[in-house]
């Protein structure tokens, strides 16, 4: 098992290709969730730091040689920095676990993921074109040029660092882009690190800008700044909305990737074995602390107590403990506030009625904050555990008799961003794709991605697209140009001759 820190790691901010501290000289320390001790020293950003930042970004697109580089050199340098991130897989994933408390094995399979994404978005960086018109007539041509939108803020939470702001930055960057980054207070490193990669490669200067701090004041005034053409924001649906409020000085664009309530419908036909470790995993994966977590297991009455059965006999099995154990595949929950919201949510399940049929203690391990794998079942859909985030290690059981049902609960929260649906019926299968409101759904399968799907959310869950080719038109305005060709002849006012 690789060794804590001695000492924390210490950090400065990205600002104008020049590493440094905030004008204030004020910095915070984080402790590691699974070891209790100070792992990481940071700068705390305030107002004029990232006006500086906004200023650099801005100066690097209005003036900067980034926009108008031709796509095959952009792609060149968005590839670079996917090699880096590869070589230096080890060292990120080690961060990501120090202050995520995520495991070892996981921390680094994100690592694949994110160079995998940045490879993905080199190639796009070719293939940001627009459209012509050839049919308005023999004396016009119409022609749609798609234009970087301009300077993009960037603010991600805590749960994926490194994966999320390369759901992003990479796709920015291919547009023609300049980025400011507010990374979440609680896991910063492995974006500050992304900053040396990003020179490392050769991006020009001020074209990405790291700060660092909480959210307010430092993420509010970036998503307020009138420097700003748009903010890409993925985290809570409660603070997606004050970023909405905050746009609207200048109306720049939003595009929100939020919270989840995510049902696993499993039907009486389904390969339950299969469905059993899916459940499992959808559950407990990154401590549940993940938008896409299948925090409700939507079960067939004709198999539901054998299959809660069989999920308990699981769950248990989980390993639980270090992250930087090798065997772990539950870590450390991020931080006390979380901890303390999870508990509340298992004592609310209890006082409305269901049943606590596994975990909900804390998990006495070393320093560190653990929760065992929980399960609730007899849930039933109007409960806050049915539909609310809880954003932890907790899965809660409803049954359901018909598929009529089952679309009907699985669309009874505010959220829809993602959903499984188990069975060997293919029409069953296609009918509930259809009509549960998500943005993703996974047939037989959970939580897989690629570069090349779009994923975002429906209701509240978010606004807009990450990922894939349409991902471009996030970061895109699109320009008409109409072009008279010939001598002219319909004139609006022209006195004879
Ligand atoms: P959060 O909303 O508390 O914080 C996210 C980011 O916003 C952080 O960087 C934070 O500092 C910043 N912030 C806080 N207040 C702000 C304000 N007033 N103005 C501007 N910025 C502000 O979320 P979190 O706790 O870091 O992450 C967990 C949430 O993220 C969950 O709800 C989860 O579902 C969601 N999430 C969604 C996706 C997705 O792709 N849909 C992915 C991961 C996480």
């Amino acid at each position: 098992m690789k060794p804590l820190p001695d000492a924390p790691l210490s950090y400065q901010m990205l600002i104008d290709d020049v590493w440094v501290d905030a004008r204030s000289g004020e910095r915070y320390l984080r402790d590691s969730p699974a070891h209790g001790i100070p792992i990481g020293d940071y700068p705390r950003a305030g107002v004029y730091d990232v006006d500086d930042a906004v200023a650099a970004a801005r100066a690097a697109f209005d003036e900067g040689a980034w926009p108008a580089m031709p796509g095959a050199l952009r792609a060149r340098i968005i590839h670079r920095v996917a090699e880096i991130i590869r070589e230096d897989a080890e060292d990120l994933a080690y961060i990501e676990v120090l202050e995520s408390g995520k495991p070892i094995s996981q921390a680094r399979g994100e690592m694949e993921s994110t160079a995998a994404l940045w490879e993905y978005a080199a190639t796009l960086a070719r293939h940001t074109y627009g459209d012509t018109y050839n049919t308005l007539g023999k004396h016009m041509l119409g022609m749609v040029l798609r234009e970087p939108i301009g300077v993009v803020g960037m603010i991600t939470p805590w749960n994926f660092p490194l994966l999320i702001v390369s759901q992003k930055l990479p796709f920015a960057l291919a547009a023609g882009c300049t980025a400011v980054i507010k990374p979440s207070e609680l896991t910063p490193g492995t974006t500050l690190r992304l900053g040396r990669i990003l020179q490392e490669a050769g991006l020009p200067g001020g074209v990405v800008n790291i700060v660092t701090g909480y959210g307010d004041p430092a993420g509010a005034r970036l998503a307020e700044h009138p420097g700003v053409d748009m903010i890409s924001f993925t985290g809570s649906t409660q603070v997606g909305k004050k970023i909405v409020a905050a746009s609207q000085g200048n109306l720049k664009k939003v595009s929100l990737e939020l919270g989840g309530k995510n049902p696993q419908i499993v039907f009486a036909d389904a390969d339950l074995e299969a469905a059993l470790d899916a459940v499992v995993f959808g559950a407990y994966f990154n401590m549940g602390e993940c938008c896409n977590a299948g925090s409700r297991l939507l079960v067939q009455s004709a198999i539901s107590d054998r299959f809660l059965e069989r999920v308990l006999e699981r769950a248990r099995t989980v390993p639980v403990g270090d992250p930087l154990d090798e065997a772990t595949k539950v870590g450390a929950i991020i931080n006390q506030e979380q901890f303390d919201k999870i508990v509340n949510f298992v004592e609310a399940g209890q006082s409305d009625g269901a049943t606590l049929a596994l975990g909900g203690r804390d998990k006495q391990t070393g320093n560190g904050r653990f929760l065992e794998p929980t399960v609730f079942s007899g849930v039933k859909p109007e409960m806050s555990i049915a539909h609310q985030e809880i954003f932890g290690p907790v899965l809660s059981v409803i049954e359901f008799e018909t598929v009529a049902e089952a679309i009907r609960i699985a669309n009874s929260t505010f959220y829809g961003l993602s959903a499984g649906v188990w069975t060997r019926n293919i029409d069953q299968a296609f009918q509930v794709s259809r009509s549960v409101r998500a943005g993703t759904i996974w047939i037989n399968t959970y939580m897989d991605g690629y570069a090349e799907l779009p994923f975002g959310g429906y209701k509240e869950s978010g606004l807009g697209r990450e990922l894939g080719r349409f991902t471009l038109d996030e970061f895109c305005e699109l320009k008409t140009i109409q072009m008279h060709l010939g001598p002219r002849t319909n004139w609006w006012h022209k006195p004879e001759d």
